[in-house]
């Protein structure tokens, strides 16, 4: 079906990673015209685990609820019916997992919390599914975006420019668009700022993780200590496990121009000295030696530059400490989405992304900050909390509540309200 605008307009989304896809979910359920190019041959999701909070399923509830119904198909909880309601148990990574210093371990959660994690493959395929296939370009990495007169001219690496209404960048954390809102205004802050942390991942089959950790390994935990954090938690129907080890990182920035760098097996086990051998026994089973660099975008000042916009990692990429960088990914995608299905005219989109921008940057940066502070939290070295891990759980049975509680149905109200107000549009 046409789009009921009175002069039709063409949105290109760029990135097909969680953002990009929710996204172009979203403008399908609006009838707005959009054409999605990615810069890979195929959509591709790396091997690991994304959990979603309720946050992140009450947007697909809202994006499209058969979205929604198709993760609740793919997803898996803690296997043990008792920690539902629990994001992540907390234990220490010392050899005992705490229990030598009378540590029996803590939890974290809330009523109105259920654990859910997904493979990220599994969860990219029924995004896809609900995306016309003739809407998505393969093999074309934006290289250039101009903007004239209310036109947005798009040159990929092939060679070939489009010209379009409005683009949106969804592509990621060292995504090209950012250039394009910020590069004239904010050049400091166009490129990702490295946490000081990177990371090893590994994926397990459920009955080695069992057989090294018994039934820790059914559900999800998070394993502390200074200068490093675990965490591990089922995937896969509860066939798999997900483990994600962090490490921080003393020499202030990365020194290697890729994001990921490979080391040897025993550089590898050097960086978790003193860590309980049956954790050390998964990572030397399952993980690669390669470091993966964790950046995000602390400071970013707008979101939007006339009709060029960003969305979810390109606007806000976070380290993953809370588990919410997708969750935001799709909260932005509901509430860019809802815009721009009131938008009846090309001239409108500047007013749509300034709306989106003041009503989604305020959160997403504060997820990257407190996710930032989370981290520091996990490797004891939160001001309030220290190594003290009574405090440490109680800090995290608070911290993460505003972001799973938020009222996005409000949010999309007040502005779709906006919009109507700014523009006139019934
Ligand atoms: C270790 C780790 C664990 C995480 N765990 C969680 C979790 O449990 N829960 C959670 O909510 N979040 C988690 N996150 C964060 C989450 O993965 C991201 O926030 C989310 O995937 C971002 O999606 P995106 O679509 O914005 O970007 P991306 O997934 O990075 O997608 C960007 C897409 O753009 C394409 N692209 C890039 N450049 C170009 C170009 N020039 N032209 C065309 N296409 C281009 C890329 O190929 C890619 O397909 C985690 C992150 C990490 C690193």
């Amino acid at each position: 079906m046409m789009h009921s605008a009175e002069v039709p307009f063409n949105v290109a989304i760029i990135g097909a990673g969680i953002g990009g896809l929710a996204l172009a979910i979203g403008l399908v359920r609006q009838d707005v015209r959009f054409t999605l190019y990615e810069s890979a041959g195929e959509y591709a999701a790396v091997g690991a685990g994304v959990g979603l909070g309720p946050n992140a399923l009450k947007s697909m509830d809202l994006i499209d609820p058969k979205l929604r119904g198709m993760y609740n198909q793919v997803s898996t909880g803690n296997l043990r019916l008792e920690k539902k309601n629990v994001m992540m148990e907390a234990l220490l990574l010392e050899e005992g997992f705490g229990e030598k210093q009378g540590w029996m371990g803590g939890e974290w959660g809330s009523p109105t919390f259920e654990r859910t994690s997904a493979h990220r493959k599994a969860l990219l395929d029924i995004m896809t599914s609900l995306i016309p296939r003739n809407t998505v370009k393969f093999n074309k990495r934006v290289t250039n975006i101009q903007q004239d007169t209310g036109k947005v001219f798009v040159t990929f690496q092939d060679g070939e420019t489009i010209e379009t209404d409005a683009v949106i960048g969804c592509d990621g954390v060292k995504g090209f668009t950012r250039s394009a809102v910020l590069g004239s205004r904010y050049s400091d802050l166009v490129d990702p700022k490295y946490t000081n942390k990177y990371l090893y991942r590994a994926i397990a089959p459920i009955e080695d993780a069992k057989r090294v950790l018994g039934e820790r390994a059914t559900d999800a935990a998070m394993f502390m200590g200074p200068g490093m954090n675990w965490s591990i938690y089922p995937i896969s129907k509860g066939a798999e496990v997900n483990l994600v080890a962090f490490k921080k990182d003393a020499r202030g920035a990365w020194p290697y121009r890729e994001y990921t760098h490979q080391v040897d097996l025993q550089t590898m086990l050097s960086d978790f000295e003193g860590v309980d051998s049956r954790l050390l026994e998964l990572l030397k089973m399952y993980a690669k030696p390669v470091q993966w660099s964790l950046h995000h975008h602390i400071t970013t000042p707008t979101y939007y530059n006339a009709h060029v916009a960003l969305l979810g990692d390109s606007a806000h990429a976070t380290g993953p400490h809370q588990a919410a960088g997708a969750g935001q990914a799709l909260e932005d995608a509901l509430v860019m989405s809802r815009l721009l299905g009131l938008v009846k005219r090309a001239a409108d989109l500047p007013t749509a992304f300034r709306i989106f921008d003041s009503l989604r940057r305020p959160r997403a940066q504060k997820v990257v900050q407190t996710s930032y502070d989370a981290g520091e939290i996990y490797t004891f070295a939160g001001p309030e909390t220290g190594s003290d891990m009574a405090k440490v759980t109680a800090n995290c049975n608070e911290r993460f509540l505003w972001i799973w509680e938020h009222d996005l149905e409000a949010e999309v109200r007040i502005a779709e309200k906006m919009f109507r107000m700014e523009t006139g549009n019934a």
